[in-house]
């Protein structure tokens, strides 16, 4: 029997599809990344349209059609509609959910990474002025619960690291350097080791200047990348509206 899956999800992507519907991507704890064919959200009177939209946190009930699932009924559990009412905010809300899946994939549990991503939500409707503080602080801890956390210690010689390996993920002193190395400030190095040592209340309420979390978070951009393969479309929105 096909019995209804009853199961909670973040939408990371909600696609148009036909004149009516809507294709969704959505990350779930239990199952990753799936995609769920939302019939009839494009209209405003459908019951399930709430749900549908972009970062929407909802208790989905899913009929499995194929490799996609379709949706039966959906219950709003958190819109973060905040986030909504900026460009800005949604774009690196947008861009958080992209990366979490991004990091998690089809078919594997994420219970971390939804409890990291709901919690930078929220902290991102809070407190939009700290968005990239939080980006910096989102992306150190998804490298670790995606299980390739830096190690920031000394280099594998024993001398003291005073670079930064986006491929390896290690520091690394001047004689191991690599065309990988990216020399980074002592600061930098205290948010690096820091994050790592912190539970995620701590990770998303550290404070530090931005100037800092940027350099942070342009060097673990570039770790992740290595790491993922690619990063999401939404790092490029931010870039630019950041220019
Ligand atoms: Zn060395």
């Amino acid at each position: 029997m096909n019995e209804p899956l009853k199961i909670k999800g973040i939408v990371v992507n909600a696609a148009n599809w036909g004149d009516n519907d809507k294709m969704l991507t959505a990350l779930t704890k239990e199952k990753g990344v799936i995609t769920i064919a939302a019939k009839g959200v494009k209209s405003l009177k459908n019951k399930n349209a709430p749900s549908a939209a972009p970062l929407c946190y909802s208790d989905f009930v899913l009929k499995k059609s194929g490799d996609a699932y379709s949706l039966v009924s959906a219950d709003v559990i958190e819109s973060f509609y905040a986030l909504r009412e900026d460009v800005i905010n949604l774009s690196y809300g947008v861009y958080f959910a992209q990366l979490a899946a991004f990091s998690v994939g089809r078919d594997n549990f994420a219970e971390d990474e939804i409890r990291l991503l709901l919690n930078s939500l929220y902290m991102l409707c809070k407190y939009p002025e700290r968005r990239d503080v939080l980006k910096c602080a989102f992306e150190l801890k998804l490298c670790e619960y995606a299980g390739f956390a830096p190690y920031m210690e000394s280099c594998s010689c024993g001398e003291e690291g005073v670079y930064f390996d986006v491929s390896s993920g290690e520091m690394v002193c001047p004689i191991h350097r690599t065309e990988h190395s990216r020399k980074l400030s002592p600061y930098a190095v205290k948010v690096f080791q820091y994050v790592q040592n912190a539970d995620l209340k701590e990770t998303l309420t550290f404070d530090v200047d931005t100037s800092i979390s940027n350099e942070v978070s342009l060097l673990t951009e570039e770790f992740l990348s290595h790491q993922l393969g690619r990063l999401p479309k939404g790092l490029e929105y931010i870039k630019k509206i950041n220019i």
